[in-house]
């Protein structure tokens, strides 16, 4: 079992403060949904989480089991089994996505051969490929250069299968929703419910639509506002928000 525990987290980009305060407790193998109006700070909690150097922490803990991963570099945050799926991710060209994945999965879990799960590349492959089939990624996207000329639903499914590969303690999905048809929301959706299955990941998905929702029943609801948590609820805050908007709450 671990716990996330968010305390009074202040943070600040060029100088002006954009999380005020947010307080937040995630267990393991929990969904917990966070929605809010655009520049509520949703995306600059996920970037300052995952350690991002932009965004100034003044105040607050955030403490994963007993580590205060503030004190941590993004490296250690990964490593410790912290994971964020970016709402935008980047065109790293050059890179192949098989390559990717390993320098990530060794990034967590240290190289591959004696004494890591997998002896050869070829056998650590031969799992990101089983996974790939999972969770609905093209086989041959993984020789492809990340992320170059790949469509939303491609890169959002990508992501999905390098956080499996990853196995974290938590995941924060960053609108991962965004752009997706039906049927990726529904991949993604299933991809993410696999995952926490099977390693009882703790789960923080931002995003603005019901729709993903509906499928991940989340158990708690956090509305967002001016850079704290003003609300908290069950998934019939969904509701009310799609009726009468943020304005209306
Ligand atoms: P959300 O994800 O909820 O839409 P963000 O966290 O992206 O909100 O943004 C919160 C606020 O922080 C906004 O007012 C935004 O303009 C500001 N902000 C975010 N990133 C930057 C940045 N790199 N430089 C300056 N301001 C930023
Ligand atoms: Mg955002």
């Amino acid at each position: 079992m671990h716990k996330l525990v968010i305390s009074n987290l202040h943070a600040r980009i060029e100088q002006k403060e954009i999380l005020k305060g947010v307080n937040l407790t995630i267990q393991s193998g929990e969904i917990h949904a966070i929605m809010g109006p655009n520049g509520s700070g949703k995306s600059t909690l996920a970037n300052t989480l995952a350690g991002h150097p932009s965004y100034e922490v003044t105040e607050g803990t955030v403490h994963l089991d007993r580590k205060n991963i503030l004190e941590m570099s993004p490296d250690e945050r990964a490593h410790s089994g912290l994971f964020l799926a970016f709402q935008y991710p980047s065109e790293v060209s050059g890179v192949r996505v098989h390559n990717f994945l390993k320098t990530a999965y060794e990034q967590r879990f240290g190289q591959l051969g004696k004494g890591s799960k997998f002896a050869s590349v070829l056998e650590f492959r031969k799992h990101v490929e089983e996974l790939a089939l999972q969770l609905g990624v093209k086989k041959e996207l993984l020789s492809r250069g990340l992320n170059e000329g790949f469509s939303g639903g491609e890169k959002k499914r990508l992501e999905i299968l390098q956080m499996a590969l990853l196995v974290p303690s938590y995941a924060i999905l960053d609108e991962t929703d965004s752009g997706l048809d039906i049927d990726a929301i529904k991949t993604v959706a299933e991809g993410v419910k696999q995952i926490i299955t099977m390693h009882n990941t703790g789960i923080i998905v931002i995003t603005h639509y019901q729709r993903i929702l509906k499928y991940l029943e989340p158990d708690v609801v956090h509305i967002m506002r001016e850079g704290k948590i003003v609300q908290d609820g069950g998934t019939e805050l969904v509701q009310v928000l799609e009726e009468k908007g943020y304005s209306g709450m």
